[in-house]
């Protein structure tokens, strides 16, 4: 990885090769640290999501009860005007007078007027009934389907999560073991790069090109940093540079 030719200072590329050691345990370190702090992220959004399918289902369950206690409603309220209209009839049979007669001929036609109508919400009602049935039993299945998965999903970020954890430790004293390896101008320099810039921050430069920004570096840099007499930055990304050919 590192060029060792005879020109080199073996202090540099050892300290280079230390710095390549040393980002690889904070690049793991920061690995576990990021899955311990988007794991219970992803573990919400998934019960979020359980809870908004279960909420959907139920949703639907209610609208399907709804329409049944309409259709109820209004069955009884035909069944109440049949018995009126029974009762007309019989009043028909007992009135003297020809204008009480008129009069309940039209409380008998109002009456079958209101039969028609109610036949005709139910009619209605059953229709909607009808759709809401068959939509509610195609997305029951696939939201159950999908809670399904969900779950699965939540298991998975749990498992996931106690392996981290039992990572979290090993990674720092890993971390901390690299770093103990450096000597202070080397650690000065890496911390220096490392703070504010994304890993790796120690980045090979590949023919004149920097591997951490992609940009071309100046002929001065290509030879400094074949030479490798001194810790070499990019002079676009300011990373540490090494030599590979
Ligand atoms: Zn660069």
């Amino acid at each position: 990885m590192i060029r060792a030719a005879e020109c080199n200072s073996p202090m540099v590329s050892d300290a280079l090769t230390k710095m390549l050691i040393l980002q690889d345990r904070d690049m793991k370190l920061q690995q576990v640290e990021d899955a311990l702090q988007t794991i219970p992220l992803e573990r919400k959004a998934a019960e979020a999501k359980i809870a908004s399918l279960k909420a959907d289902i139920e949703a639907a369950r209610q609208r399907i009860k709804e329409l049944e206690t309409k259709g109820k409603g209004i069955e009884t309220e035909m069944a109440s005007v049949e018995v009126q209209i029974v009762k007309y009839k019989n009043q028909q049979l007992q009135v003297k007078k020809n204008e009480e007669y008129q009069a309940l001929i039209h409380e008998i036609e109002n009456a079958g007027k209101k039969i028609s109508d109610l036949e005709s919400d139910e009619l209605e009602v059953l229709y909607e009934l009808d759709e809401e049935r068959k939509r509610f039993a195609e997305s029951e299945t696939k939201s159950k389907e999908e809670i399904v998965l969900e779950e699965r999903a939540i298991v998975r970020l749990n498992e996931r999560e106690e392996e981290v954890k039992d990572e979290l430790e090993s990674a720092r004293e890993a971390k901390v073991a690299a770093d103990a390896e450096l000597d202070n101008p080397s650690r000065s320099k890496y911390t220096q790069v490392a703070r504010g810039l994304k890993f790796p921050v120690v980045v090979e430069l590949a023919g004149q090109s920097c591997k951490g920004c992609h940009m071309r570096v100046s002929n001065a840099i290509l030879s400094e940093v074949k030479a490798a007499k001194e810790i070499t930055t990019c002079d676009n990304c300011g990373r540490i540079l090494y030599y590979a050919d």
